[in-house]
């Protein structure tokens, strides 16, 4: 029994040493072999699987899916610009927080307007990402206790990221606009 505690301490303590940090919201976790990433946000394994935790949870709710599903998905691209992160893909989500915030469309409708404006488009503007998106991550939207908290959370996360991208905001606005007339 003693030795098998010694084995799981010395096991702890290593991994506790190696930690990773995500590059795109500077999440820190303990770095995990086992999490892989092949996609191009700018994200690390460990965020982007504690993302997929979140968006499971979400998938499972019809009303945490119904009120901030989308604009989590903006929220967690927006906050993981740069690297190979496309600007189609920076473009879109800039235009789903824009959507929600300043045209009130609600959550569920702002994907079909983003498939427009995904038809009309060719040539993407890009958006050079703010140096800070804000003190939270999608790991304080893990962690929350019941489907209120959820909410909330996502909400006030969502600002966070949705405010740091301001210098944008006019451009975003035309942009969108002048592509849905
Ligand atoms: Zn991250």
């Amino acid at each position: 029994m003693a030795i098998e505690n010694g084995v799981m301490d010395s096991g702890f303590t290593k991994m506790a040493h190696k930690e990773r940090q995500c590059p795109g919201c500077r999440l820190r976790m303990p770095a995990d072999a086992t999490a892989a990433y092949a996609g191009y946000y700018h994200c690390s394994p460990e965020c982007w699987s504690v993302y997929s935790e979140v968006l499971g949870t979400q998938y499972g709710n019809a009303i945490i899916f119904g009120q901030v599903h989308q604009m989590t998905v903006d929220a967690y691209a927006l906050q993981h610009a740069g690297g190979s992160h496309k600007d189609k893909s920076i473009a879109i989500h800039l235009s789903g927080l824009h959507a929600a915030n300043n045209l009130g469309i609600p959550q569920t409708q702002i994907p079909r307007l983003l498939q427009r404006l995904t038809n009309h488009i060719k040539h993407w503007p890009y958006y050079a990402p703010p140096q800070s998106t804000g003190p939270m991550t999608v790991f304080d939207i893990a962690l929350a206790g019941t489907p209120e908290e959820h909410i909330s959370r996502v909400k006030k996360w969502t600002d966070f990221v949705w405010n740091a991208w301001s210098d944008h905001h006019p451009k975003i606005a035309l942009f969108v606009s002048s592509h849905l007339h």
